[in-house]
């Protein structure tokens, strides 16, 4: 993931191996289970004037294994290259 410092404009490229993913609701629908995950970045530092950006996804799998919606929420920055999502659902089969 990619995201820029609203404060000086750096681009700051981020592993989003590490980033916080919680399952917090599974519902069953007509194409089967749809899985709703909250994921945290936790804390992304500036390279440059070190201010501390963060960003939450709010992402819907619906039917499993594809990214039906999902929202996003950034603090002190703009996410300018989004993570790849899949990396976030794969671990069920
Ligand atoms: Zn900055």
């Amino acid at each position: 993931m990619k995201i820029t410092c609203t404060k000086c404009f750096t681009e700051v490229t981020v592993n989003s191996d590490n980033f916080n993913k919680e399952l917090l609701e599974t519902s069953e629908r007509e194409m089967g289970s749809e899985n709703f995950y909250e994921i945290n970045s936790g804390e992304i530092i500036c390279n440059n004037c070190k201010t501390n950006m963060s960003v939450q996804f709010n992402v819907w799998e619906y039917p499993i294994g594809v990214i039906n919606y999902f929202e996003q929420y950034e603090t002190n920055g703009v996410i300018t290259e989004l993570p790849d999502f899949s990396r976030f659902i794969i671990d069920h089969e």
